[in-house]
């Protein structure tokens, strides 16, 4: 693989070379290494304290994410806004992680070179393992879909407990979700993990900025005892720390919304993900953000018929 030709030399290039492309989006490009190697010396600031998963994670397999340089800006200006967002992004994951929201380890950070290198998640993202397929593939329509409904509601939080095996249709070659089914984990559990997940992001005060079910990754914890997966979210590209129950509401709202493009009956789905929210943030701060989630649900409907 050969880097951007324009980016001015930095060891992040050296990576870049050897990595395989994996996304290539507006802003960045991501690509994917077993390992860094040699170790940059640049800037480390992994330590074992940083990751906050329960599963041992996979040290050698590593994500780059190139934010390659954007000829329409003023040089000077974009070297800067890039930089300033690739230091807020591994800011993010690192605060993230300090209070035990189980995100990506940040491994190295280059910022003049464009570059964040990331522990590579090893799993499946939920719009997978939901059946939206992965990014950009098709959509599965309503009548394709089969009501799988594997967990017994449990009591507070939903996790630490096992599901109870039922039946249900498993779509094929869905590899994440027959590895969850022959866990014994059902739909609503994944749901309700969700919800937890981001209750805990909300708590910490940051505000991912692009939730969708392509920014959440399913990795199986096997040495844990409590459950047997973790939610996993990813891409904190256009994260931010925010104080009013507005801006919870619109990270809320873009997950709502994506759910809705993406998965047959997300209502439902996306239920289970606000109930585990509701109850992972407590009462007193959920009903401010219940009330403007309802207003932002309003004006958003307003939108989509005005245009
Ligand atoms: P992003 O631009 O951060 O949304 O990344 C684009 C895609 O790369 C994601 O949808 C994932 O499929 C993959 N990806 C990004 N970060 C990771 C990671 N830490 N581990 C595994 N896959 C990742």
């Amino acid at each position: 693989m050969s880097s951007s030709s324009s980016t001015p030399y930095s060891p992040s290039a050296y990576y870049l070379e050897r990595g395989e492309l994996i996304k290539q989006g507006a802003e960045a490009k991501v690509y994917s290494l077993p390992s860094l190697f040699p170790p940059p010396k640049i800037y480390y600031p992994s330590s074992p304290s940083s990751s906050s998963s329960t599963s041992t994670p996979n040290r050698d397999g590593v994500i780059i994410k190139h934010r390659f340089p954007k000829k329409y800006r003023h040089p000077t200006l974009d070297t800067s806004l890039t930089s300033s967002r690739l230091i807020f992004e591994a800011r993010s994951l690192a605060r993230a992680a300090k209070y035990g929201v189980v995100v990506p380890r940040v491994l190295w950070v280059d910022d003049r070179g464009g570059c964040i290198g990331l522990e590579r998640v090893e799993g499946w993202s939920v719009r997978e393992v939901l059946g939206g397929g992965a990014e950009g593939e098709m959509e599965l329509q309503e009548e394709e879909e089969e009501e799988v409904e594997l967990y017994m509601p449990s009591s507070q939080t939903g996790e630490g407990e096992r599901d109870v095996q039922g039946e249900g249709e498993v779509e094929e070659g869905n590899e994440g979700w027959e590895r969850l089914k022959g866990l014994g984990v059902g739909r609503d559990h994944l749901m309700r993990s969700i919800g937890s997940a981001l209750a805990k992001l909300h708590l910490t005060t940051i505000i991912h900025g692009d939730l969708t079910t392509s920014n959440m990754m399913i990795r199986l914890t096997p040495d844990s005892k409590t459950q047997p997966y973790e939610i996993v979210l990813i891409d904190f590209g256009l994260s931010s720390t925010a104080q009013f129950p507005e801006n919870y509401a619109v990270d809320l709202y873009v997950l709502e919304r994506a759910f809705a493009s993406t998965h047959p009956r997300s209502e439902k789905l996306y239920a289970g993900v606000l109930e585990a929210y509701a109850r992972g943030l407590g009462e007193k701060k959920w009903k401010p953000i219940e009330i403007k989630l309802k207003e932002v649900r309003k004006r958003g409907r307003k939108r989509d018929m005005t245009g």
